[in-house]
């Protein structure tokens, strides 16, 4: 049987089981395309995370990793959560764990804490917000600016923020994602050289972030052509821009989607190899497992989803 023809029948099958348990999917824009092509809801992690806490559906199939479909548990308890793979984890969110934290938070009594989405649910109960890359700038922006911050995992997101926010009273975890930390500023500045004409998208996370705020400062990227957006907002972007061409400095499966809503128009990976292996993990007959032997549930101790979830309702609320 010829690959189309089996994977035909898998998606077949996943949507008998939907139904049966009247289940939802959602899916991360960095899942592979056969994942994206079967969503119900395909966004970034805030579009997710709103899709988790409105879906009238019992059952949530979270096509993304770990700490995601943890957040929509403990959104919305009700509900089944699935996580295909138990596997899928996050090189960030592995970044700082809640020892680590507290200790952190001791050295600074005083300071509000601001975590990152890709956290667990644990380090997200110790936390005051939480934010996603589309709306951790008006988080941090909507408390008071003599308080200080303690902004975690994310170092590049958390540069990113201290600029565009002005503010100086800002402690950053060093922490990083491998795969954004992958795309190396020179990668980006090579591809640029080879396509003048084209947009360049940039996401906050992304090691090439800070450097590219500083060229563009410098003149050295064209101020018009380069955008630091997130995922949600690089997928509008692209839309309804001018340029034909674009250069996408992010995790490679968003590509995918911006094809499909775009022909005509392309997209060029700043790096080809930022592939997320986590996310990657996700696989048809995965997604098919999970339905029918609801597997694998996905639960927060009550006690931890409710301090958790002080954070996460801020930061689904702003921004
Ligand atoms: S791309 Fe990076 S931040 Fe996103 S899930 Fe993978 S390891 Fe985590």
């Amino acid at each position: 049987m010829i690959v189309a023809d089996k994977q035909r029948l898998i998606v077949e099958e996943i949507n008998k089981w939907k139904e049966k348990h009247h289940a939802i999917i959602l899916a991360h824009n960095y899942q592979m395309p056969e994942i994206q092509d079967i969503a119900d809801v395909l966004g970034d992690s805030l579009a997710l995370a709103r899709a988790a806490l409105t879906t009238e559906a019992d059952v949530i199939v979270f096509c993304g990793v770990h700490f995601m479909a943890e957040t929509a548990a403990i959104l919305n308890p009700g509900k089944t959560v699935l996580l295909p793979d138990l596997e899928a984890g996050c090189s960030l969110a592995d970044s700082i764990t809640v020892e680590q934290l507290r200790k952190w938070k001791s050295e600074y009594p005083d300071a509000v804490v601001v975590s990152y989405v890709n956290t667990s649910a644990e380090v997200k109960a110790e936390s005051d917000y939480c934010c996603t890359s589309s709306n951790a700038v008006e988080v941090v922006n909507s408390i008071p600016r003599d308080k200080e911050i303690l902004f975690l995992p994310d170092m590049f997101l958390g540069q990113f923020v201290k600029r565009e926010t002005g503010r100086d009273n800002i402690h950053i975890w060093l922490g990083e994602c491998h795969v954004h930390a992958g795309i190396r500023p020179d990668q980006v500045e090579d591809v640029i050289r080879h396509h003048p004409k084209a947009d360049l998208l940039v996401h906050p996370e992304c090691g090439c972030s800070t450097s590219s705020l500083y060229l563009k400062a410098e003149g050295v990227l064209p101020e018009d052509k380069t955008h630091i957006l997130s995922t949600g907002q690089m997928l509008k972007h692209s839309k309804v821009a001018q340029a034909d061409e674009f250069i996408v400095a992010t995790e490679v499966g968003i590509i995918h989607q911006m094809e499909r809503q775009n022909p005509g128009k392309r997209f060029l990976a700043a790096n080809p190899e930022a592939v997320c292996p986590f996310m990657k993990m996700i696989t048809l007959e995965k997604v098919l497992t999970a339905l029918k032997e609801k597997k694998h549930v996905i639960t927060v101790p009550e006690q931890v989803a409710g301090k958790a979830k002080q954070a996460i309702d801020r930061m689904v609320t702003i921004g």
